[in-house]
């Protein structure tokens, strides 16, 4: 039986991005990276400034790293995922 990694090392397309290295500058992710420690984290589980309360940051910065794999649709539904939070913090 096919494992994951057999996946990873079979796919042309994803050898082709891991060739794209280090230097494209096509896909930024985790320059604010989310995570529940606040000592290795800059945001919260849900995109929340650690240190601001009234901030979020829900684009690619939140990414823990760079994917193999094209990030846009996965940075829209992780806003759709974190917009009620934001709602519901909002003083009326
Ligand atoms: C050439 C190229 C091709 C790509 N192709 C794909 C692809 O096929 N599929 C895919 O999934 N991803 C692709 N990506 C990656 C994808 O575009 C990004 O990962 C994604 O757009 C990042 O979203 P973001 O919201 O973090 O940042 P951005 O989409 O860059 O949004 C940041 C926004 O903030 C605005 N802004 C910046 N500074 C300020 C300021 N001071 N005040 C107000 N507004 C400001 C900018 O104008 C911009 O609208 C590609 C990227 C590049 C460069």
């Amino acid at each position: 039986m096919l494992g994951i990694n057999d996946f990873y090392e079979s796919s042309p397309y994803l050898l082709g991005t891991q060739r794209m290295g280090i230097e494209t500058n096509s896909h930024m992710c985790g320059t604010a990276v989310a995570g529940v420690d606040a000592a290795e984290s800059v945001l919260d589980p849900l995109c929340r400034s650690h240190d601001v309360g009234n901030l979020w940051l829900v684009d690619a910065s939140f990414f823990p790293s760079s994917a193999a794999l094209n990030p846009a649709l996965t940075i829209g539904a992780n806003a759709l995922r974190i917009a009620p939070s934001i709602a519901a913090a909002a003083v009326p």
